[in-house]
């Protein structure tokens, strides 16, 4: 009996260490990710630090943008997530000028309402117009993608933010494209990009796209994808 009592003690006690010792990992282990996530946003705001930058809510006013299968306006969903946008960078550092905050138009004629928009990029450190896709003839088409004009930063600026996009939804195998044909993009002259959200035609993205959660999800990698490009170019 006394064996089997020691034999019991020594076994509890093991128990005791393993169990003291595992606790003393996680802890540590959450330490050190807290540790590097305060780091990361240490970093990237001062990356922003003293950057202008331009969010644009995509259309607005006489133009809701793209229908969604159950009726939602890719303009709403558009200033919701360039206002949480705008709200990260500001708290990064960064000066901010949307280009509307409420469901107004700039110009009565589509082609001055967008030069009223490419404008305000006038001296700002880079332009981002926030928008919504749509392909009626496929359902099933979904995922947040970016594209360029015709330069080498807004290449760069364009794949750090589908990097850091791709991040939100595992499903989305989308890369930053070249797009040739855009007004707003070929007429501002700092670094641009116009980055689609997801598609309103999808009825799954649509829902997640209404979602306050997912449209914070999207703002903060727009911010930690432009911070990132802010340092990798070496400005910030
Ligand atoms: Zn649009």
């Amino acid at each position: 009996m006394v064996v089997k009592g020691v034999f019991f003690a020594a076994y509890w006690r093991i128990k005791q260490i393993i169990a003291v010792s595992l606790l003393f990992v996680v802890l540590l282990a959450g330490g050190l990710v807290y540790l590097d996530m305060t780091r990361t946003q240490n970093v990237i705001s001062w990356a922003m630090a003293g950057k202008t930058i331009v969010v644009d809510a995509g259309h607005g006013g006489y133009d809701p943008g793209v229908i969604g299968v159950s009726g939602s306006r890719e303009a709403d969903i558009n200033l919701a997530v360039s206002a949480y946008l705008a709200e990260l960078l500001r708290g990064g550092g960064a000066t901010v000028l949307l280009t509307r905050t409420a469901d107004k138009e700039l110009a009565p004629i589509k082609r001055d309402d967008l030069t009223r928009r490419a404008a305000l990029a006038e001296g700002a450190d880079l332009f981002i117009s926030i928008h919504g896709n749509a392909y009626a003839a496929d359902c099933s088409q979904h995922g947040a993608q970016v594209f360029f004009g015709n330069d080498e930063q807004s290449k760069a600026l364009a794949g750090a933010l589908q990097v850091s996009l791709l991040r939100i939804d595992e499903t989305n195998k989308r890369v930053a494209l070249c797009h040739r044909d855009s007004f707003l993009l070929d007429n501002v002259d700092v670094p641009a990009v116009l980055c689609e959200l997801g598609f309103l035609s999808n009825a799954e993205e649509e829902q997640r796209l209404l979602s306050r959660e997912y449209q914070w999800q999207l703002a903060y990698s727009l911010y930690s994808g432009i911070g990132r490009w802010f340092i990798e170019q070496g400005n910030g």
